[in-house]
Order: structure tokens, then C-alpha cells, then sequence
């Protein structure tokens, strides 16, 4: 990453970054530019330089923060109309921290509203298009962050990951996205989708910057319970004579036959450089997506129970009595699927249910989480792909939610298991459209599970 130093400046990064941006505008990759402060603050760091004072890791450098992280810099709204006008009034803990070393945010990314879906076409500002066609999506929900790391406006963004919304959209745009194990980053000051899988994480151009990005963010914060107490590592780092799981269950027609070449490449690749690869069979995984469209949609009906239009962004004016002002609100604030997620989540929490969904899915998720335990006494890390199919036409799964929700089969297992997965750029296909691979480790592997990556690197 470019640190401001006496050959360019922090205000000439910050400029240039806010030119492409606005070059970029027909993507529709921001909801708000940060101009103003910006520059303001870029000059104050050219300041210090000058004087010789010390300045962070990442003095000057632009950044791009997903919607749905709380700062007093432009409204948070998670790109729903029920949060538009909303200024935070704290900050949240992983832009702190970012910023404490000098990084400056540029711009607030689009998103799929309240980080339901993945395409970032869910969105109340309209769909973002993707970095290398821009008939396709942007893949989501974090897909603003991953165009603009892909179209190199900004050297990192933000993203969440609840469900694969930064492993996803990394592998649509050909950048890389970490999803760390989960309690890595503080989760204080954004919003929350579900409690027990959301995860922070970033894009960026390789994985040194990952791992520094990781190193600055990562620790325990007394505002998050969930935080463990460092960027943990547990396994053995190094790159020699690693053993790399392949799902047997995942190597099937389903799969775009892109996929399947690229992630034969990088296998045949690994073995010349004396990697061992192992076969694993993980047959609870195709049970992970039922479960989690149970598990997510209770956490997120709990969640979204706080926006009634009293307490924060818009609020409906056509109300005359307080029920009518929640109801009115509620339904002109949220997106259709938004609203999809808060009746299937309430529907499976019913007394008269939630032991035939909600508890059932549960038993599930614990099996998942045995499932990967079992495995990564086999292997070191696993080697799959983050999705079935590359980025698929912008409208084709708009219409129908369950072809959009099975783009998530191979993303949501690891955010059940609490596991890390980064989304490793793999090459293009034909027509340019890029793939990606993603490489999962035990809980607490991200440290050498990223520096594994340098393994994986494209030649
Ligand atoms: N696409 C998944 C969903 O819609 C994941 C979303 C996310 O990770 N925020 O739930």
C-alpha cells in the first residue's frame, strides 16, 4: 500500500482517488464522497509529514467504507431508505482504528440494504455495476467496496460478511476479500444483519495489505463481547509441504466449468510446488444453506425490530396514530426482501414453529461446525469455490430469490462454523469476466492462512 511520503502526498492520493470516483460515477459504486473532510484531513497529514512528526501505517492512504459502518462522516443508511438521513453519532470501532493510523475514508460504497443479498441490486440508490462488465453484478452485499478496490479508485474498502458478502463480490470483481474467523474485528458501530454470523473483513490487491489491514483492525473491544483478544494464529506458519483439503461434495456439475479449470489449475499448481492435496467428504455442507435462510432470517427479524421510525432515519408522514406511523414506515422503509427476511425470521422464531425450523437448523449448524473440525484434522486449509457460477447478468435473479439464495451454497458454510475464508483472485474466463477461488482455514488460521495465499498467487 502507497504511504504518503515526500514523493506524492496524502491531499494528491486523496484527490486523484475522489477524480476516479467521480470518473466512475455511471457505476454507481458510492453513496456519498467524503470530499470536504477528505482533503481537509489528507492536508493535516502532508502537515505532520513536514514537520517530521510521526505519522500511522496507513498516513494518507484512501479508503472506502461500506454503507453500513457508523461514522459522523455522511449519513449511515446500509443503502435502506428507512435509514436515510441518519447521522451516527459514534464511530465505529474498525474505522477508529483505521483512521488512527491515517487512513481516509473517501466515500461510503453501496450495498444491498441491510446487507441482504448477493448482487447489491437490493439496494434503495439502484444496482452498482461490475468492475469488468457492466452488464453483470457487482456480486454483494459489499459490492460498492469490491468495485472500487477492482476498478483501483481506493487501495482497500470495508465490507461484512454474514453469508459471503465479502468473498463473493471479491471473486466477481477479481480482488481479494477476507472474512476473518469470527470475534476477529470488533463489530461496535455497525449494523447489525445477524448477530451470531456477522463478521468484518476487506478488500484489497493482495494479501500483504490484508494482513496489515488485519493486524491494524483486529482485538478485543469491551464495546464487543464477541471480540477475541488478538489476530489470533494458531496453526503452524509456513508454506512447505502444506496439506490442501478439496471438497469432493462441491466437484459436480453445478459448477461452472470455469470455475472447475481454475480451481484444477491451482490444484495441479500446489502439487508442483510440493503442496499435498487431500479429498475430504463433507456431506453435511449441502444442508448449510437451508439452515442458514432459517438461522439468518431470525437473527434479522430481531434486529430490524429497532427501526420504527422513531428513533432513527426516515420517518413515514402519513401516519395518524403510532401504530400506523410504525407500520407506515416499516413499509415504505424497507426493500421487498428486506421484508421477506423479517416474515421468514418471525415465522420460524412462532411458538408453534420454532422447534421444526429454528432448533432443527441449529442441530445442523453444529454438526457444520464438527464437519470442519473432522476435516481440518486431514488438512491444513481447504480449496473450494466461492461460488457455483461467475457474475451472472444484472435482473437475472432479481425476480426470483431462491436462485439468489442459492448463490451463497458455498459462501454461508464457513460464517455457521465461525471459520476464515479469503477469496483469492483465479484468472478470467473468455469474455473477461473474472473468477476466483476461496481458501478456508480453522478457526484462528487467518494469520497463516493469508500468508499462505502468496502460494496461490496467479503466475
Ligand atoms: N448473500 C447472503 C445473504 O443474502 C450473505 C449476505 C451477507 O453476507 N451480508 O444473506
Amino acid at each position: 500500500m502507497k504511504i504518503a511520503d515526500k514523493k506524492t502526498s496524502a491531499e494528491k492520493m486523496v484527490r486523484e482517488a475522489l477524480m476516479k470516483a467521480k470518473q466512475y460515477a455511471d457505476y454507481n459504486i458510492f453513496t456519498f464522497l467524503n470530499e470536504e473532510n477528505a482533503i481537509k484531513k489528507a492536508r493535516e497529514i502532508d502537515e505532520k509529514i513536514a514537520r517530521g512528526e510521526e505519522v500511522g501505517r496507513l498516513a494518507g492512504v484512501p479508503y472506502a467504507l461500506k454503507d453500513n459502518f457508523l461514522s459522523p462522516e455522511g449519513q449511515t443508511t446500509a443503502s435502506a431508505h428507512i435509514l436515510e438521513g441518519f447521522v451516527s453519532p459514534v464511530t465505529a470501532t474498525a474505522v477508529k482504528k483505521l483512521e488512527d493510523e491515517g487512513a481516509i475514508m473517501i466515500g461510503r460504497t453501496n450495498m444491498d440494504a441491510f446487507a441482504h443479498g448477493s448482487s447489491t441490486e437490493s439496494s434503495y440508490y439502484g444496482p452498482t455495476l461490475n468492475a469488468h462488465d457492466r452488464e453483470r453484478v457487482a456480486g454483494g452485499s459489499s459490492g460498492g467496496s469490491a468495485v472500487a478496490v477492482a476498478l483501483g479508485i481506493v487501495e482497500f474498502a470495508t465490507g461484512t460478511d454474514t453469508g459471503g458478502s465479502i468473498r463473493q463480490p471479491a471473486s466477481f470483481n477479481g480482488v481479494y476479500g477476507l472474512k476473518p474467523t469470527y470475534g476477529t474485528i470488533s463489530r461496535y458501530g455497525v449494523v447489525a444483519m445477524a448477530s451470531s454470523t456477522d463478521c468484518i473483513g476487506f478488500f484489497a490487491n493482495t494479501p500483504e495489505d490484508i494482513n496489515l489491514l488485519m493486524e491494524i483492525a483486529s482485538g478485543q473491544d469491551p464495546k464487543d463481547m464477541t471480540t477475541l483478544p488478538d489476530y489470533y494464529n494458531t496453526t503452524k506458519l509456513t508454506n512447505k509441504n502444506v496439506k490442501i483439503g478439496i471438497i469432493k461434495d462441491f466437484d459436480n456439475e453445478s459448477v461452472d466449468p470455469d470455475i472447475r479449470k481454475a480451481l484444477t489449475r491451482k490444484i495441479n499448481s500446489l502439487k508442483t510446488k510440493g503442496h499435498e492435496i487431500v479429498e475430504l467428504e463433507m456431506p453435511t455442507l449441502k444442508y448449510a444453506l437451508a439452515a442458514y435462510y432459517i438461522i439468518v432470517p431470525a437473527e434479522i427479524a430481531s434486529n430490524l425490530s429497532r427501526y420504527d421510525g422513531v428513533r432513527y432515519g426516515f420517518r413515514s408522514e402519513k401516519s395518524e396514530d403510532l401504530d400506523a406511523l410504525y407500520k407506515n414506515t416499516r413499509s415504505e422503509g424497507f426493500m421487498p426482501e428486506n421484508k421477506r427476511r423479517i416474515m421468514i425470521g418471525n415465522f420460524v422464531l412462532s411458538s408453534g414453529f420454532y422447534d421444526a425450523y429454528f432448533l432443527k437448523a441449529a442441530k445442523v449448524r453444529t454438526l457444520i461446525v464438527q464437519e470442519y473440525e473432522k476435516a481440518f484434522e486431514k488438512c491444513d486449509y481447504i480449496l473450494s469455490p466461492v461460488t457455483p457460477s461467475p457474475a451472472f447478468k444484472l435482473g437475472a435473479k432479481t425476480n426470483d430469490p431462491v436462485a439468489m439464495y442459492l448463490e451463497d451454497a458455498m459462501t454461508v458454510p464457513l460464517n455457521l462454523a465461525g471459520v476464515p475464508g479469503l477469496t483469492i483472485p483465479a484468472g478470467k474466463t473468455e469474455d473477461g469476466i473474472a473468477l476466483g477461488l476461496q481458501l478456508v482455514g480453522p478457526r484462528r488460521s487467518d494469520k497463516a492462512l493469508i500468508a499462505f495465499a502468496k502460494e496461490l498467487q496467479d503466475e
